[in-house]
């Protein structure tokens, strides 16, 4: 691997946390550790992990709705580490879209090589990532690249982030509070910023910015990409 991968370890067992990380980090991975269900949307929102190792039994809340938060924006590898004897949570786990878990205590070896194999099928799903096309707009979400009538944008990465958000769920609308938290990672961020980050995206993207036919507001609700007819 040209980089090294960044892995978001979530735990709360702050020894366990840290002892994987220095696990990954002795394997030649960057490693981050979020404790809680709230920091780790904020590390996974400012890193951008390649995989993610999650507990399901956090402070704040239940590991099932961050893989239900993460499922809903992208293919990131996450696996789970889930106690002894708790099948039906593996069970739910895997349904709420998890790759794979290991079951505590694990030999770090056996963590390592599921990993490299999570990591293996989130290459290939980024590479099957589909090039989004509506009216003059090509966004090829794996090269990270937005044509407009075939001549490429300069998008800043928050502007392109939104913009994969949108088209990733093309024709949907995608709450304000959504796409806060995918962008930002919290929902609590301020709207304001995405009325502003709109209103770039629409002078780079839009024929009449001030009459979007792209980028369509639901007042109240939250934004979508027009879906053209192909
Ligand atoms: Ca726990």
């Amino acid at each position: 691997m040209a980089t090294e991968a960044t892995i978001l370890v979530v735990e709360d067992d702050a020894s366990l946390r840290r002892s994987l990380e220095m696990t990954l980090k002795a394997a030649g991975y960057a490693a981050v550790g979020a404790g809680t269900l709230g920091e780790a949307r904020r590390m996974r929102a400012h890193y951008k992990p390649q995989a993610i190792l999650l507990d399901l039994g956090l402070p704040d809340g239940d590991g099932l709705a961050f893989i239900d938060a993460v499922r809903s924006y992208d293919l990131t590898p996450i696996v789970v580490l889930t106690a002894r004897d708790a099948e039906a949570l593996k069970v739910r786990a895997l349904d709420a879209g998890a790759d794979d878990y290991v079951t505590k205590p694990f030999g770090l070896e056996e963590l390592l090589a599921r990993l490299r194999a999570a990591l293996r099928h989130g290459v290939q799903a980024a590479g099957s990532v589909p090039v989004v096309h509506t009216g003059p707009l090509e966004i090829d979400l794996g090269a990270r690249v937005v044509r407009r009538g075939g001549r490429e944008v300069e998008l800043s990465p928050k502007e392109f982030e939104i913009l994969a958000v949108l088209a990733s769920r093309i024709g949907k609308v995608v709450r304000h509070q959504d796409l806060l938290k995918a962008v930002w990672g919290s929902e609590r961020a301020d709207i304001q910023y995405l009325r502003v980050y709109i209103g770039q995206l629409r002078a780079k993207l839009e024929e009449h910015p001030s009459r979007p036919a792209l980028l369509v507001s639901d007042p109240g609700v939250g934004y979508r990409l027009f879906a053209s007819a192909q």
